[in-house]
């Protein structure tokens, strides 16, 4: 019989993405011995495998700078440590939007420090978490397998950070998952070097040139949604990808293939393609949208365009509903300038198990909502409330009451 290890902790946290690892630091600071179970073998999830360039619902979008976060706690720190690694990098303005330009190894990095540091936190490399069992409506136990060794652990609570809402449907949570004509489109980033005079005129030309191979059916229809950016060197850009579809293998290596081909095209097309060539991928076609895990209240579309305000709002956000459309490529809709909304406590509380919470890309939201609550610069924010709850959870056997909220 293969090897089998039995363990108990009082905070499980299944994906270290920015929210599971920010979940984690919380918790353990709390003084809550912690768990974090991570499939891939870093921190920062789609943060880091993503080759996003930007921090986003990070800071207010208004007429002013903003000087800092939003939001107070991990996320703020998370912003110090990486204007330590690179002060180069400051707050930028894109159209009506505040962002963070980062990079990814410089997120891991900071995660990783973070974690390192909490004596409390043991993390689980290339491991997977494939089965719970609850007794009535509470999780007794998570199994997980590393190296081909299966491990039982018995949590006190449960956090589902994996983006996808996978561990709260193996415990027979509901969820909501749009079908795939209307889900998101999934995003998938190739970074360029070699581009001569890589203007931000480019970020018009290359869609404007790539529809046209599209019309004349030179290039798959999917490609007419493909945006440019430049990078931070000279003779860097990136292209964005975006596809639908179920994801597959078959889509992976499609978008692949059908990557190295656009670029051939533009390289025809236009002089700074000329000597342009792929330096690096994300790590897979990156989903935006997953299950959205039903909780004891649903953040919808008005909510955020009004700027809902809740008694129990723990997490702050300006950031816009942006959704990337299978027909009609990018809509985004604006919190109203200087303004946010508040996500409330609720929407990271799972429907009908007492002992499971939601933080970052998974939590209770309608499709719309989720537009603007699966930014990182939220993700990280949801975890740490996600964190700290766990921890008065354990200690006083319950969630702080809805109207005494005291985690802002
Ligand atoms: C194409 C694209 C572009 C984007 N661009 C930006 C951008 O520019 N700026 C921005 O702020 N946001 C951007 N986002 C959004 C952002 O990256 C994510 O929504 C956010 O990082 C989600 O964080 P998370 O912690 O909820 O989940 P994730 O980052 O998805 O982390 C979940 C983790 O859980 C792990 N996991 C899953 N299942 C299991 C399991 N069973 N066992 C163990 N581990 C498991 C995964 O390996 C993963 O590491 C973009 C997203 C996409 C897809």
């Amino acid at each position: 019989m293969s090897k089998r290890i039995n363990n108990s902790c009082e905070v499980l946290i299944v994906g270290g993405g920015v929210s599971g690892a920010a979940a984690a630091v919380a918790a353990a600071r709390c003084g809550m011995q912690t768990v974090l179970v991570e499939r891939d073998s870093f921190l920062g999830g789609a943060g880091y495998s993503g080759l996003h360039q930007y921090i986003c619902g990070l800071y207010l979008n208004g007429e002013d700078i903003p000087v800092e976060t939003l939001n107070k706690g991990i996320v703020r720190e998370i912003v110090s440590l990486l204007n330590k690694l690179s002060p180069q990098r400051t707050i930028k303005k894109i159209g009506q939007v505040y962002v963070l330009p980062y990079s990814g190894e410089d997120l891991a990095f900071a995660f990783s420090s973070l974690c390192g540091n909490e004596k409390n936190i043991k993390v689980f490399f290339n491991a997977s978490a494939a089965e719970v069992k609850k007794k009535s409506r509470t999780i007794t136990e998570v199994v997980f397998y590393q190296s081909g060794i299966m491990h039982r652990i018995y949590p006190g609570i449960l956090i589902d950070c994996t983006g996808t809402g996978d561990i709260s449907a193996m415990a027979g949570a509901g969820f909501e998952l749009s079908p795939s004509g209307k889900r998101q489109l999934a995003g998938f980033t190739v970074r360029l070097k070699g581009l001569k005079d890589s203007t931000e005129i480019l970020s018009i030309k290359v869609p404007y040139y790539l529809a046209q191979a599209v019309n004349k059916k030179l290039l798959p229809a999917y490609l007419r949604f493909t945006t440019f950016s430049t990078g931070e060197t000279a003779g860097e850009g990136f292209c964005k990808i975006n596809v639908g579809g179920p994801d597959s293998v078959k889509r992976e290596q499609t978008v692949r293939k059908d990557a190295l081909k656009m670029i051939k095209y533009l390289a025809k097309k236009l002089p700074s393609f000329k000597d342009a060539y792929i330096t690096e991928t994300s790590l897979r076609v990156m989903e935006r949208e997953g299950r959205r895990v039903c909780g004891e209240y649903t953040l919808t579309e008005d909510d955020v365009l009004n700027a809902g305000k809740f008694d129990d709002g723990v997490v702050k956000n300006s950031w816009p509903i942006e959704i990337w459309d299978k027909k009609k490529g990018t809509i985004y809709k604006y919190v109203k300038s200087g303004d946010y909304y508040e996500i409330p406590f609720r929407c990271l509380k799972a429907r009908g198990i007492h002992n499971l919470l939601l933080a970052g890309r998974c939590i209770s939201v309608t499709h719309e909502a989720l537009g603007s609550t699966r930014v990182m610069g939220t993700c990280i924010s949801l975890g740490g409330v996600a964190g700290k709850a766990a921890a008065h959870y354990i200690e006083k056997g319950e969630y702080p009451l809805e109207d005494k909220f005291s985690l802002k």
